[in-house]
């Protein structure tokens, strides 16, 4: 019998001590990868030329022809059949925020007169390179209507296929994009493979000025810490918020929250790092090199980040990390959310996506390097930067957007929602000689009395731990990499690297045009390298700023440098089809211009869906879980007072606790049916209304604040009301029991 009331749950976790977990009888070196048709596998199973051009295909994110994708596909099917995969499924990441799959079995029927009279495992090229799956509940912003439904999937050959197992056999999964019937894109991934190939040409343009004429490609690559919590998954689903929404609508703040701070970093508990275990377990069978975990701020919450990888890669690591997450936790007892803001008054979640570039020859252009020549292309590189987060901080701002990330950015917990960069102090000092085209002191002289003359001096030695120095800020060059640290926890990584990567492929177009020009008017390559750092660096300073970005005073100074404060997901959605943020898109053809209306159409239609959704919840929960409980015991609360006038002496008659105690609770009982009335009425309100962006606004500014309202009143209940009858887990049980 399952325990389920809260004190049941409560009497059974006291009792519990976990069963000690196996360990797993193979080391992580011997596993890792093991269930991915690697390069390492298809050279070892694919005719040689076959796999070669399967390579160059993969190394230009270009598709096989067909006859090698016979080939190839034969032998992935007997691959993945010798490692007992039954089915088949093109895996790919539509606009809904998650992943998509459609399982086909690799069974094909030998029909004749008589019927099916056997089955054959095949699998074509064919079907290897082109999937079509019945798409026309995915969203398309317009871009297909169901009459002409059909979407393609196709196998994107840069991502190797892997094998997810069920307890009856395992599913191949082809990473795949997803099209429509005219070939726009339907999904996440076909613009992010776009932006790596745009960065990639622009930067290149870049490193030939520079004298490189061996690279032949320039990798966007990618670590993505990734945040989530934790609780008894008992709990959980007594609790139709977290099941349905994956935050909580009601729940008073608990009597110790993180305040403490005891839980940061501090001694992992038996049952997470079981959980722990096994998720890496997975993970490194499916080839994620996660390599790093930890307890994070707020009780209850953990952390794990693998090695950085090329983007595309990553973005589809991340995603399966997510799953995996989600699954082991279920397999543990626990759930595991990963909402940017289960719960109120203390952190939420985000995901810090470490950014850098790396030439196909493994040099990362954002590490300065020791050479003078180099330390000009690091500059050259770092102004690039800066211009894409100055000029295109908009852009940038649309790969965070989410009704779940509106809770943390600029709470005082996640970087605000103004783009800025932060360099330290050094770095700083030598940019702004540089914009001044003076030399610049710095504070620490272990270089030559601070003299940086482009492409003839050194940089200084920069600090590799300068990341600790200020975690407020969203956008922090951290020694090699820059951090992009806005995203959200429960988000795709793909948006914002879309984004970051297009507005880098614009800034690196400018500044080579430059270079370009000034060469060809015979400048030497130092002078005009100087002259256009000077011009960038003056230009984009206002962009750099190593404060603390939590403080009100950054606001206002952000203000007067022109730096936008798009504050929620839904003026930044708005902001799509501003001329400048659309160019970013365009330019190099990451995005048409269908393409970016009917993206601005379904993240404003994903806005309103959780709205709605978590205004559902409240009045659902509000009404049947919260308000019968609290009336029964307002009920008791006025006998008792009313008993108490009747049996009280006279002379201590004046005003009775029990009296007041019953006056409080009817006040909240009466404003959280009266919250509950006007939450419904404007809900019906905005039912009725047109225009998504109208409805939009109209969920913000009215839904959510009514929400507020109700749980203002059902929160002060629940400290109110006798803890027996309260019908839902409270935060203490949520946040302190794993
Ligand atoms: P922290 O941010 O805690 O200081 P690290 O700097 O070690 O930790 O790394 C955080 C993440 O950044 C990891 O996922 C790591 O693989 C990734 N990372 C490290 N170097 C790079 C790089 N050059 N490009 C992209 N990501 C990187
Ligand atoms: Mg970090």
């Amino acid at each position: 019998m399952v325990p389920s009331s809260r004190s049941a749950i409560r009497i059974a976790l006291a009792q519990e001590h976990g069963a000690p977990s196996s360990a797993p009888s193979k080391k992580p070196s011997e596993f890792f990868g093991a269930d991915v048709f690697s390069m390492a596998v298809m050279r070892e199973r694919l005719p040689r030329p076959v796999f070669a051009r399967l390579r160059q295909a993969a190394r230009e994110g270009r598709c096989l022809h067909e006859g090698d994708a016979d080939i190839v596909a034969s032998a992935m099917k007997d691959w993945a059949i010798e490692h007992g995969a039954t089915h088949y499924t093109h895996w790919f990441q539509p606009m809904t925020g998650c992943t998509a799959e459609k399982h086909d079995a690799f069974l094909t029927p030998v029909v004749n007169a008589e019927g099916v009279t056997a089955v054959i495992h095949e699998f074509s090229g064919t079907l290897l390179i082109k999937g079509e799956p019945d798409a026309s509940s995915f969203p398309s912003g317009g871009l297909r209507s169901t009459f002409e439904a059909r979407g393609y999937t196709a196998w994107d050959p840069t991502s190797p296929a892997f094998l997810l197992e069920n307890s009856r056999g395992k599913t191949l999964y082809i990473p795949s994009v997803f099209l429509s019937y005219t070939g726009e894109s339907l999904d996440r991934k076909t613009p992010l493979l776009r932006s790596l190939q745009a960065v990639s040409t622009q930067a290149l343009r870049i490193l030939r000025l520079f004298g490189n004429t061996t690279a032949t490609r320039v990798h966007a690559m990618v670590g993505a810490e990734q945040e989530y919590f934790l609780i008894d998954r008992r709990y959980y689903n007594l609790r139709n918020d977290l099941v349905l929404a994956g935050r909580t609508v009601f729940g008073a703040r608990p009597g110790k929250g993180q305040e403490l701070e005891d839980h940061y970093f501090g001694a992992i508990t038996r049952r997470v790092i079981d959980f722990m275990a096994e998720v890496e377990e997975r993970m490194l069978a499916l080839g994620i090199p996660v390599r790093t975990r930890h307890n994070e701020v707020a009780p209850g919450q953990f952390e794990l980040a693998p090695m950085f990888e090329p983007a595309n890669i990553a973005t589809d690591h991340n995603m399966l990390t997510m799953e995996i997450l989600r699954m082991v936790a279920e397999k543990h007892g626990l759930a595991c959310l990963l909402h940017e803001k289960p719960f109120a008054g203390v952190n939420g979640s985000g995901k810090h996506n470490n950014w850098s570039l790396c030439d196909s020859e493994g040099n990362n252009l954002l590490d300065p390097g020791s050479t003078p020549m180099n330390n000009a292309q690091f500059l050259v590189f770092l102004a690039a930067v800066l211009r894409a987060v100055h000029t295109s901080a908009k852009a940038l701002r649309l790969g965070t957007v989410g009704a779940g990330n509106d809770h943390r950015l600029g709470a005082n917990e996640a970087p605000p929602a103004i783009l800025s960069v932060f360099l330290g102090e050094q770095l700083t000092s030598v940019i702004e000689g540089i914009a001044s085209e003076k030399p610049c002191g710095s504070k620490e002289s272990s270089w030559r009395a601070g003299m940086m003359e482009v492409g003839v001096s050194t940089l200084p030695p920069l600090p590799k731990d300068i990341a600790d120095r200020n975690r407020t800020s969203p956008f922090a060059f951290t020694g090699n990499k820059f951090e992009f640290r806005a995203v959200g926890s429960s988000q795709s990584i793909a948006p914002a690297n879309i984004a970051l990567n297009a507005a880098m492929a614009c800034a690196l177009d400018d500044i080579a045009t430059e270079l370009e020009a000034a060469l060809s008017n015979g400048k030497p390559m130092v002078l005009a390298v100087q002259e256009v750092l000077a011009c960038m660096f003056r230009t984009h300073l206002p962009v750099v700023f190593n404060g603390n970005g939590y403080a009100d005073e950054w606001q206002e100074q952000a203000a007067q440098r022109g730096l936008p404060n798009l504050k929620d997901s839904v003026t930044a959605i708005a902001a799509y089809t501003d001329p400048e943020v659309m160019d970013v898109f365009l330019r190099h053809g990451v995005l048409t211009e269908r393409e970016l209306l009917a993206r601005q159409d379904i993240l404003l239609e994903n806005y309103i869906r959780a709205l709605h959704i978590e205004t559902k919840l409240t009045a659902e929960m509000g009404r049947s879980c919260l308000l019968p409980v609290a009336m029964r015991w307002q009920k008791t609360l006025g006998e008792m007072a009313l008993a108490a006038r009747t049996l009280c002496p006279e002379e201590d008659k004046g005003a009775l606790p029990e009296e007041t105690y019953y006056h409080l609770v009817r006040t909240h009982v009466i404003g959280l049916v009266r919250g509950l009335d006007a939450l419904d009425a404007c809900h019906a309100r905005l039912d009725a209304m047109n225009g998504v962006l109208a409805r939009a606004k109209a969920a913000r500014d009215e839904l959510k604040p009514r929400m507020d309202e109700c749980r203002k009143h059902a929160d002060a209940l629940e400290i109110l009301v006798d803890d027996a009858e309260w019908p839902l887990p409270k935060y203490t049980e949520l946040l302190w029991q794993c």
